[in-house]
């Protein structure tokens, strides 16, 4: 059943001005067109979306006639991106209905069938994701109980969950991601199928798991997220090399701080902290046949990055970053003579294996304070 819930009027600093034209020259070429999801869910919260997406009935070839600068992506789906910048564009879909032509595993392979408003709602994931936002009538369209969800900050599947997770074992990520971000309640039916059903993860492509993780971490919430994944056993199709320990915890919490103080975040950071223990583990084990401590640590980190990249695959300058981090960790463990701490100094990635080197010391290896003390004052 349809609500319509009438005079909304958003702050005009949270709305995106580059969406909104989108928006207003769809619409003037008479198509129906809308704010959708996660944007309208968090204006509708006070938050400030992280993206803004827009959905129309026009079909995307419409579309691209009316933005010089866009273009037509996706295989899956056809989707429209009008550039505004170097990173920058809105993405406008056309209303899509049902799930087509599915593989054994149950997953969607395409769905590019065209529908209405109503189909369309049917084939998002959440109640609170499925709400339509019309900016120049000032009206929140609802199908489902979205509005109601938000104000009792519930999340509800759309749809049968268990099918839901079939088809998409992403949105199980996407269901702790949401009940962290905005402190919300998972429904018991999601509940009981998230620990039932976090083994299909293991059929998602290890790119899309990448792209999720950055998602999931690099974000205010990423502590409380990691609890939810370990409680729910979905870290294990993650990380499964990841044990969980104090550094870990350090880590979630100063990325959180960081982004509040607005400083530079990088995703190797994350990584390498989560495979650290991993990589001690298997460097203990090579060093009992391998003489060259230094040769024990550079095989201990492919070993354990290869075994990560079978689950979440990581890009190489990722991989270059996490294995310097570590690699630096057993020079910076030391005091160094006056020409080597120069040379360390100057190091493209010291700050970052600096900062590691002080979550250490911070957790799991309070010993380590007196040579934080030095690095600290060499930096001065
Ligand atoms: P955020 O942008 O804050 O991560 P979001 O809900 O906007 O959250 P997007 O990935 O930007 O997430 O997707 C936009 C909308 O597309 C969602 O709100 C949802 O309606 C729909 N959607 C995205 N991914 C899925 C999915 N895997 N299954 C079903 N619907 C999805
Ligand atoms: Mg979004």
């Amino acid at each position: 059943m349809q609500a319509v819930r009438k005079g909304i009027k958003f702050d005009k600093k949270k709305l995106d001005k580059d969406a909104i034209y989108v928006v207003n020259t769809i619409h003037k070429a008479g198509f129906e067109v809308y704010l959708v999801g996660g944007c309208v869910r968090d204006l509708l919260l006070g938050l400030e979306p992280k993206d803004f997406d827009v959905v129309t009935n026009a079909k995307p070839e419409q579309v691209h006639q009316l933005f010089r600068r866009s273009c037509l992506i996706g295989q899956r789906f056809r989707l429209v991106h009008i550039i505004f910048g170097r990173r920058k564009f809105i993405e406008v879909a056309t209303f899509r209905r049902g799930q087509a032509q599915t593989k054994k595993t149950g997953i969607i392979r395409r769905d590019n069938c065209y529908g209405t408003l109503e189909e369309d709602v049917m084939r998002r994931d959440f109640n609170i994701n499925a709400l339509y936002y019309n900016p120049y009538k000032y009206e929140v369209i609802d199908y489902v109980g979205g509005l109601k969800d938000l104000n009792k900050k519930e999340i509800h599947m759309i749809a049968n969950c268990k099918l839901s997770f079939e088809q998409d074992p992403v949105r199980m990520l996407r269901a702790v991601r949401f009940a962290s971000k905005l402190d919300a309640k998972l429904s018991a039916e999601i509940k009981t199928c998230l620990f039932n059903q976090a083994p299909l993860l293991a059929n998602v492509s290890p790119a899309r798991l990448y792209e999720e993780c950055i998602k999931l971490f690099h974000n205010q919430y990423g502590f409380k997220v990691y609890q939810q994944l370990e409680k729910y056993g979905l870290l294990l199709y993650l990380f499964k090399q990841t044990q969980s320990n104090d550094f870990i915890k350090k880590a979630l919490l100063n990325t959180s701080e960081r982004i509040k103080q607005n400083k530079s975040l990088t995703p190797a950071f994350l990584f390498a902290v989560f495979l650290w223990q991993a990589q001690n583990m298997r460097f203990s084990h090579i060093k009992k046949q391998q003489r060259s401590v230094f040769l024990a640590r550079v095989q201990a980190s492919e070993d354990v990055i290869i075994e990560q990249i079978k689950q979440v695959s990581l890009p190489r300058w990722l991989t270059t970053k996490v294995k310097d981090i570590w690699l630096m960790q057993s020079k910076l463990e030391k005091r160094q003579p006056q020409k080597k701490t120069r040379e360390l100094l100057k190091n493209p990635h010291f700050r970052m294996a600096y900062d590691f080197l002080l979550l250490r010391s911070q957790s799991i290896n309070p010993e380590l304070q007196p040579v934080v003390d030095f690095w600290m004052k060499a930096q001065l």
